[in-house]
């Protein structure tokens, strides 16, 4: 099924994001936070690309599809040339992959610049159109960001190019990681203002540890509130920083979800537990179960600014014991 359906279908998806394995070794270890994270009833997941472990992405795609019967979308970058993709997408359409994500593909490392492997692919919005003109039934998701990418001059700039990947044919967007929901807020206010409908999904990450969130504030450009980074810096140690990380998320999610917003897409970096918590906590909060169960159908524009009321809601931080 196509990942658009079900984003507009009236209630909020939620979605979890799994890394790819990089070599056998971590197979198993993906597969266990797959199992557990299945458990939990996900409308749809995805898993990473990466040139170098592009056939362990399509192989986990279409194991989740067989064996969890959940949509599994595959993301797809411009690490490859256009001879190169082709037989990716030929494979994926055979193997009844639905949906795509396209995109341009993480720079080696933070402040490096990402070499495309084909000139015709080197945006996202290239791979987009390729999807598009080339007669593939995908259903396409691209990625866009809440605040200005680290590439970008400017957030008139890196909106003009989101707005590129729609004009060339994305069905969905789903934005990087932030931790202030203000962006998200602003970022769809303008995308409407614009004339922009398809879905905009938040990304979400729970911070996991000190270490990985200086390196995905550095790679994703995201703002760390000052609240939440002396918050952070003040934590005794790596329990007390990963329990934070789930408090902060669940504030941002219960704002979302009475915001309107079209899904929950958790990037859970192969761990299973944090999402658990998460997930468990929102569905014993009044408001949240209620809308993640069943909603009734929306047919306005998705809402797009956090009632008052909801701003001094208290939320519940009940955690289940299953460590992922
Ligand atoms: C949901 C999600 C999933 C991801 N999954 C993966 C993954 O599986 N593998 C991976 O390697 N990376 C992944 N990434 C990271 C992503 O590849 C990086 O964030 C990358 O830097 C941007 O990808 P993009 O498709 O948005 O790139 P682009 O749209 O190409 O944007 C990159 C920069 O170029 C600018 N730009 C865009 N189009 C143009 C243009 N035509 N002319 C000039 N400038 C332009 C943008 O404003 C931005 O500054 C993911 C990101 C997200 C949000």
């Amino acid at each position: 099924m196509r990942i658009a359906e079900m984003l507009t279908r009236g209630r909020p998806t939620v979605s979890f994001e799994f890394m790819a394995p990089r070599d056998e070794d971590e197979v198993a270890a993906v597969e266990k936070t797959v199992a557990a994270l299945a458990g939990h009833a996900p409308d749809w997941v995805s898993v990473t690309y990466r040139k170098t472990t592009g056939q362990k992405t399509l192989e986990l795609v279409t194991r989740i599809k067989r064996q969890y019967h959940i949509e599994a979308m595959a993301h797809l970058t411009c690490a490859n040339t256009a001879d190169e993709t082709r037989p990716i997408l030929n494979w994926m359409e055979r193997e009844g992959v639905a949906n795509v994500l396209a995109l341009r593909g993480d720079p080696p490392g933070p402040g490096e610049a990402f070499v495309p492997a084909d000139p015709q692919f080197q945006h996202g919005s290239d791979l987009v159109a390729f999807l598009r003109r080339s007669g593939y039934r995908f259903g396409i998701g691209a990625a866009c960001s809440a605040e200005k990418h680290p590439e970008s001059p400017d957030q008139g700039h890196e909106f003009r190019y989101m707005q590129l990947k729609v004009d060339s044919g994305a069905d969905f967007l789903i934005t990087q990681l932030f931790f202030d929901n203000r962006f998200y807020f602003d970022l769809v206010r303008r995308a409407r203002e614009a004339g922009i409908a398809i879905p905009i999904v938040p990304g979400l990450m729970p911070v996991p540890s000190r270490r990985s969130l200086a390196f995905m504030a550095a790679m994703t450009g995201a703002t760390v509130r000052p609240d939440l980074a002396r918050a952070i810096e003040e934590a005794p140690d790596d329990d007390a920083v990963r329990a934070l990380g789930v408090r902060h998320c669940i504030e941002q999610c219960v704002e979302l979800l009475e915001a309107g917003v079209p899904g929950l897409h958790f990037y859970t970096f192969n761990r299973a537990r944090a999402p658990m918590e998460i997930l468990a906590s929102l569905r014993g909060h009044a408001t949240c179960a209620t809308v993640l169960a069943h909603a009734p159908v929306r047919s306005g524009p998705l809402l797009v600014s956090p009632s008052a009321e909801l701003a001094s809601a208290p939320i519940c931080t009940t955690t289940p014991a299953e460590p992922g």
